[in-house]
């Protein structure tokens, strides 16, 4: 086996669950908290009151949201003196960067390029750009210009994103691998790649990308309506020392964190020799899970049955990450552990 250098992130934990009863992490000085990334309210295209909206995941056990109406910032200081509690609930601001880039006929829309701003406290407007990839660039460049993390949403939304080249960046992306928006084509289809083949495509040119699973949430008030972006479908469990913006911030922005549409995860380690994860299972549920290690090129590394796994590195995986799959079709994606061959002497 050849030498591997560990390149990114080196995590830890242990004790299940990884979140819960606002004290994950047992006796650990590091916490596991859950929650969205992506949220519109009445300020944009939601149907609900920013008060309403941060009510229902402060309702529904999330630990924080990212408000993230579209070009617009909606002030979270009022929502975090109503809600807001220590290591229990945090409201972040940001705003969904919503670019338009012409479509070259008269008759189509123009194609969109959202982008968000996490953390945004001031409205970054859209840079615009003559196509797909120079508003993309032109966008990440200004969110990376306020000194914030920049998500790149729904890839396959309108078919937009999911055919360029991932723009040049300081740190690290993050990257919408599920949405919960019943429009934006996660899966891909007819030669555009699923979302999660282009996070693959992107780690595979060396690019250091996380990828995040969110709601995209635009209604509480139709749940029953399956064309409806309802809560509670995706999420992020990130790994930080405190329910503060800066520590949420930090930890998202160094892939301390996994993606989750439903699989909570109780153990996930990354070590100089391999990686392994455990899943939070309820024996009562009797749900079985394949836990799948992926590396460079998509390329299926070992794939094992039932709630434990692990993998021990080769060295030449290009980087290595897992998905779970349960057998209700509930999934959770680790972020990537990056290999690089050792230097030469
Ligand atoms: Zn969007
Ligand atoms: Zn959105």
């Amino acid at each position: 086996m050849r030498s591997v250098v560990l390149a990114a992130i080196m995590t830890c934990l242990a004790g299940a669950p990884l979140y819960g009863q606002g004290a994950p992490g047992g006796s650990s000085s590091v916490r596991w908290f859950k929650g969205n990334t992506h949220a519109h309210t009445l300020n944009s295209d939601g149907d609900s009151t920013p008060d309403d909206v941060v009510r229902w995941y402060r309702e529904h056990a999330y630990h924080f949201l990212v408000v993230t109406d579209h070009n617009v910032v909606t002030p979270v200081d009022g929502l975090n003196a109503v809600f807001a509690f220590e290591n229990r609930f945090l409201v972040i601001p940001g705003e969904e960067i919503s670019d338009v880039v012409p479509s070259g006929t008269s008759d189509a829309p123009g194609i969109p390029v959202h982008v968000n701003a996490l953390g945004a406290r001031t409205a970054i407007p859209p840079a615009g750009g003559a196509t797909v990839a120079e508003a993309l660039r032109r966008d990440v460049a200004a969110v990376e210009a306020a000194g914030l993390p920049a998500q790149i949403n729904h890839p396959n939304f309108q078919w937009a994103i999911a055919q360029v080249d991932l723009p040049p960046s300081s740190r690290p992306l993050l990257l919408e691998i599920f949405n919960g928006h019943p429009q934006v084509n996660n899966l891909g289809g007819d030669g555009s790649p699923a979302a999660e083949e282009l996070w693959d495509a992107w780690l595979s040119a060396g690019r250091k990308v996380f990828g995040v699973a969110s709601d995209d949430t635009h209604h509480l008030k139709r749940p029953w309506d399956r064309r409806a972006a309802s809560p509670g479908r995706g999420w992020v469990v990130v790994r930080a020392a405190a329910l503060s913006t800066d520590a949420i911030l930090g930890a998202l922005g160094r892939g301390e964190f996994y993606a989750s549409t439903g699989v909570e995860l109780s153990d996930w380690q990354i070590t100089s020799k391999g990686v392994s994860v455990a899943v939070a299972a309820r024996p009562v549920d009797a749900t079985r899970f394949r836990i799948e290690f992926i590396g460079k090129g998509g390329r299926l590394l070992r794939r094992t049955d039932g709630p434990t796994g692990s993998y021990e590195f080769a060295g030449d995986e290009g980087y290595v990450r897992v998905r779970v799959t349960d057998s209700n079709g509930q999934r959770a994606w680790t972020q990537p552990a990056f290999l690089a061959d050792a230097p030469k002497p």
